[in-house]
């Protein structure tokens, strides 16, 4: 680490409980051997990993939040193409709620990468299940980056994104749609679950506008969102600054990570994104504190039943 650097934070990671190549214990040792101050594990559709990083115990000096990843569906005044990913932070590991909605994504998961498979076969490319598995893919957790490295490793395209480009991407010949979460219910889970509810990657969503605007924004916290991904390795400067400055019109958390998935993204660095990443750190500390807020409300709606129709 730079030691004229500040410690930063990363809080987007995935895991091998997802689409990444490291472990939660991989995760938690070279965060801390990079001087990192807080990390978040957002697997997507999982909480798998968060509970293998508590398990292996985190290291003296590093902060580590729950978190997921979610698919949800764009709600009407945000219809953008696909999903919108939202981040859940501070969630119980254990709540029912959440957990029916992660099973569900996962159920969908499984049976959409057979459906995916089988186009890639009548394409004439030889590629089985079995053999996505059989290179670290778990059944019920696999995507198409798991499909696309068995078929690099295959020689049936000359690299990853090829794999994404020809075949797997939205719009290619072998996509398949997959199961959203409708975007009220998203929102509802992370915060049943004590959580807090934040937009992923602002700036990866392509609506009639360039950028999320104000009423966007202002529609969402309306719903329930408490938080923007200001921080990202993919966004300009220009949008870093636009999504800071809406958050903070809006009286809205900001976030940051580097979406690391190891070999599943090269290039992206833990901690870093492509090398001049830097969340500050004071981000997690007000993260934390509106969590440890959303806990104790959570608790005490957990007594009246009924209130919010859950
Ligand atoms: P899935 O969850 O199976 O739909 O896969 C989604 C994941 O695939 C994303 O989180 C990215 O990591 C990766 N991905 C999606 N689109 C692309 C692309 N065009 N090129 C490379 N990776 C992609
Ligand atoms: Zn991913
Ligand atoms: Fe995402
Ligand atoms: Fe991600």
């Amino acid at each position: 680490m730079d030691s004229n650097r500040p410690p930063g934070i990363d809080l987007h990671i995935h895991s091998t409980a997802s689409d990444g190549t490291y472990a939660p214990s991989e995760i938690l040792s070279r965060a801390h051997a990079q001087g990192l101050a807080a990390i978040a594990i957002t697997d997507h559709d999982t909480v798998d990993g968060c509970r293998q990083a508590l398990a292996t115990g985190v290291p003296d000096g590093l902060s580590f939040i729950t978190g997921v990843e979610i698919s949800a569906a764009p709600p009407p005044f945000f219809p953008v193409s696909g999903s919108i990913h939202m981040l859940g932070y501070g969630i119980a590991l254990d709540n029912p709620g959440l957990s029916a909605i992660l099973a569900r994504l996962q159920d969908s998961r499984q049976r959409r990468n057979p459906r995916i498979i089988e186009r890639l076969n009548a394409l004439g490319l030889d590629i089985s299940l079995a053999e996505v598995i059989h290179d670290g893919g778990t059944p019920d957790q696999m995507g198409r980056p798991h499909i696309a490295r068995a078929m690099v490793k295959k020689g049936l395209v000359p690299n990853f994104d090829a794999a994404f480009d020809v075949y797997l991407g939205n719009g290619r010949p072998a996509y398949v749609d997959k199961y959203r979460v409708p975007f009220d219910d998203a929102v509802a889970a992370i915060r049943n679950a004590g959580g807090v509810a934040v937009i992923a990657h602002p700036g990866l969503y392509r609506s009639q506008d360039d950028l999320m605007g104000d009423d966007a924004t202002a529609a969402f916290a309306a719903k329930g969102v408490e938080g923007l991904e200001v921080y990202y390795p993919e966004h300009s400067q220009r949008q870093t600054i636009h999504y800071s400055d809406l958050a903070d019109r809006h009286g809205l958390l900001k976030t940051g990570g580097t979406d690391f998935h190891g070999g599943m993204k090269p290039g992206v660095v833990l901690g870093l994104g492509y090398g001049d990443l830097h969340v500050p750190t004071a981000l997690f500390d007000r993260l934390q504190a509106a969590v440890n807020r959303r806990s104790r409300c959570a608790g005490t709606a957990a007594k009246e039943p009924g209130k919010d129709g859950t």
